[in-house]
């Protein structure tokens, strides 16, 4: 059964994506230069969004976000409790406020239920933006989500970062995530485990041209250039930061989004292949639930499980696999649960979030992966639960 450690997701990195970094260090510039553009230009066709603002990493993307619509200290911006910190802390960098949201326990989203319950929490403070998370690459319900939003006098900012490729059909019409038709901004990462890779990196993608402009003046320390100044002059009307992502990461980017439909339809019949096997662990353990609308390309492939049901905690499940060379990981611990979260916000009652947290587990997932290796692991995990 035991084989090489299986994480639960990697990137893939080939030859010409190293030939096309090896070019970019050769070339004139090593951070701000023509690929900034090219990737920027590439990844809004691909989203399907008119702008896509490249930075740092998907962390500083979200922190843009915030600063380019200008939240302010004290207002509120709600974020679902099952997700990574930066969806909560990009609040906290501009001083304002989080209402967590609880989660479906069978999707991990933020619905439009566990939203209202969410906005009734906001109280008399201002609520600016409402962030949904497409959590493992399946998508919330945007429409509904963006409409109470609204009605609240707020914006949806879609943190989206395992979501790339992935489609959603509200009505009739497929549309893709990142094409913000719902929202203000949705932001992505590429770090290594995400759908593409560029190290470290992020992207904003918006329909509007004044965030756009906003989003790069505050990747740049804020600097503007005034029409018709000297060369040499240059304005800073607020301070922004240097969350500029390098050309040479914009080389590995564009090389890598080239490939971005190869890896999702891998990502796609690796996800198929697992959902047949894991039919036989029900109710033990089950995938986690696809929404009506949504056509994921799956990040994480997170399986529900039964603990208790099955006699084992989490933890000797996790190293029980680990130990016939299966890595896991845990999406996520509700962020409300964080110490600081905590002392800041008090102890929160958030059911769907705690549910999701005592059953989920990510199994190994990305393009590398061999058929066989799907076999493998939902093997191991039938023998561990003792299916
Ligand atoms: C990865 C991720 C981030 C942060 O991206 P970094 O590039 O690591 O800063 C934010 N939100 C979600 C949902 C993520 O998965």
């Amino acid at each position: 059964m035991s084989g090489p450690l299986l994480p639960y997701g990697r990137q893939t990195i080939e030859d010409d994506d190293i030939a096309a970094v090896a070019q970019a260090l050769r070339a004139d510039f090593l951070t701000t230069g023509p690929l900034v553009d090219a990737f920027e230009t590439a990844f809004a066709e691909k989203v399907g969004a008119r702008h896509a603002v490249a930075c740092a990493n998907g962390t500083a993307a979200l922190h843009l976000a915030m600063l380019a619509l200008d939240v302010q200290p004290g207002e509120v911006c709600i974020a679902p409790s099952i997700t990574f910190l930066a969806t909560a802390n990009c609040a906290r960098y501009v001083g304002a406020e989080v209402v967590f949201a609880d989660v479906d326990p069978t999707t991990g989203l933020m619905t439009p239920d566990t939203l209202t319950q969410a906005i009734s929490r906001v109280g008399d403070r201002k609520l600016r933006a409402v962030l949904p998370v497409h959590l493992r690459g399946d998508t919330a319900e945007l429409p509904a989500l963006a409409a109470l939003a609204q009605g609240a006098g707020a914006v949806l900012v879609e943190d989206a970062p395992h979501a790339l490729g992935s489609t959603m059909s509200f009505g009739n019409q497929a549309e893709k995530v990142g094409d913000a038709r719902h929202s203000a901004m949705a932001t992505f990462s590429f770090h290594p485990v995400k759908t593409i890779a560029t190290g470290e990196g992020g992207m904003v993608t918006t329909n509007d041209d004044q965030l756009a402009q906003r989003l790069k003046t505050l990747r740049s320390h804020g600097m503007v250039k005034p029409p018709g100044a000297d060369p040499w002059i240059y304005e800073m009307p607020e301070p922004g930061f240097n969350y500029r992502l390098p050309d040479i990461l914009c080389a590995l980017g564009l090389s890598q989004l080239s490939k971005l439909d190869r890896f999702a339809a891998r990502r796609r019949a690796l996800a198929a292949r697992y959902l047949e096997a894991l039919k036989p662990l029900a109710p033990l353990a089950r995938p986690a639930a696809r929404p009506d609308w949504s056509d994921p390309v799956l990040h994480l492939m997170t399986v529900l499980i039964d603990f208790p049901a099955a006699g084992k905690t989490r933890r000797q499940v996790v190293d029980a696999l680990k130990a016939r060379g299966v890595g896991t990981q845990v999406h996520y611990i509700p962020v409300h649960t964080q110490p600081y979260y905590r002392d800041r916000y008090g102890p929160l009652d958030l059911p769907g979030a705690q549910a999701w947290y005592e059953t989920c587990l990510s199994l190994p997932l990305y393009p590398d992966m061999a058929d066989a290796d799907v076999g493998r692991v939902v093997g191991a995990l039938a023998e561990v639960l003792g299916v």
